[in-house]
């Protein structure tokens, strides 16, 4: 784990990290875009309120949850 390539909303580990326009797979967070308009805080707040969705995933950590 690289804690410097960790998506600073949903706290996972992204190849490039959350920074240069990255976009986060799981939470969908465009980082340079999103966390500028918005706090990180806010961020995680909403991606929370929506379920917490998985954009590019189609068996994330919800996989469980999902299957039952
Ligand atoms: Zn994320």
């Amino acid at each position: 784990m690289v804690a410097e390539r960790l998506c600073t909303v949903c706290a996972y580990e992204m190849e490039e990290g959350p920074r240069d326009y990255n976009i986060c797979p799981p939470c969908g967070t465009e980082f340079g875009i999103h966390d500028v308009n918005s706090s990180i805080e806010n961020l995680q707040d909403l991606w929370l309120k929506s379920g917490p969705r998985w954009h590019s995933f189609r068996c994330g950590p919800t996989c469980e949850m999902e299957s039952v």
